[in-house]
């Protein structure tokens, strides 16, 4: 604790030294960017996309979960969520999950939350979205490439399929992903290794964090603000994934519903 204090404590002259100007930011804030997050320690998006005071609003939750829109049961995230888009306007939301998640892979190991009842009742919260995001994904693939094609660079790149899409990668399916790990198991020989074990686990989380994105995604589409926003084509939502150890970001592409580099 006592480095982070001595860094806090010397932030406003690093702040000048690195020509940030805070003053004008007493006069209120105009970010661009609702970014929604996991609270790990290993994703910080202000320094992921190098943004200065002012121009990233963020949410942060464990397991960056979206709560469903509910006027009987108020939460914090939820009021966050609408204040950024219609109050502070923001031009786009991103949905950010990463590698190696603890609260997504409690989900998929199914863990014994019982010392952590909150967080239990939060993670179950989510596992019925997971349905309605395959169920609701032709429709979702649809709004979204339509409203990322027009001003996201993120998608400008790569065809449908360039063979960069390798089992076991990122880049590949949520879908994709689980039916293969689901097929490893199930074929699983004598022979197979630690480390292919270890591979399949990473690729089962991999999927299960991409498919976990966008469900909270398909949850943004139920806040009316969002909806409203996204109808009348001044909104964008993205879905991006974090390897923590590596440090790239990846994409969801809604035309052919794989994840690929920035
Ligand atoms: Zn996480």
């Amino acid at each position: 604790m006592h480095s982070l204090i001595e860094h806090a404590r010397a932030f406003p002259a690093r702040a000048d030294a690195d020509g940030w100007h805070l003053a004008p930011l007493a006069a209120g804030q105009s970010p661009q960017v609702l970014f929604i997050s996991c609270s790990d320690s290993r994703v910080i998006p202000s320094l992921i996309c190098r943004a200065l005071p002012g121009e990233l609003f963020e949410l942060r939750t464990a397991g960056n979960i979206v709560p469903a829109y509910s006027l009987d049961r108020p939460s914090g995230e939820a009021a966050t969520i609408e204040f950024a888009v219609q109050v502070l306007r923001v031009n786009d939301i991103v949905v950010c999950g990463h590698s190696h998640c603890g609260a997504v892979g409690a989900l998929v190991r199914g863990d014994d939350l019982t010392t952590v009842p909150a967080l239990a009742r939060w993670l179950a919260d989510t596992t019925a979205e997971h349905d309605t995001a395959e169920h609701t994904s032709t429709e979702h693939d649809t709004t979204e490439h339509r409203t990322t094609e027009r001003t996201t660079p993120e998608h400008g790149t790569g065809g449908p399929d360039t063979g960069r899409h390798a089992p076991g990668t990122p880049q590949q399916t949520a879908h994709q992903a689980t039916h293969q790990a689901t097929h490893t198991t199930a074929d699983d020989t004598s022979d197979d290794t630690s480390d292919d074990t270890s591979d399949d686990d990473e690729t089962a989380l991999t999927a299960a964090v991409q498919r976990h994105v966008l469900a909270q995604l398909d949850r943004l589409r139920g806040y009316p603000a969002v909806r409203t926003r996204l109808a009348d084509g001044t909104l964008t939502l993205h879905g991006w994934y974090y390897q923590v150890h590596t440090g790239t970001v990846y994409a969801h592409r809604p035309c052919d519903g794989t994840f690929t580099p920035l």
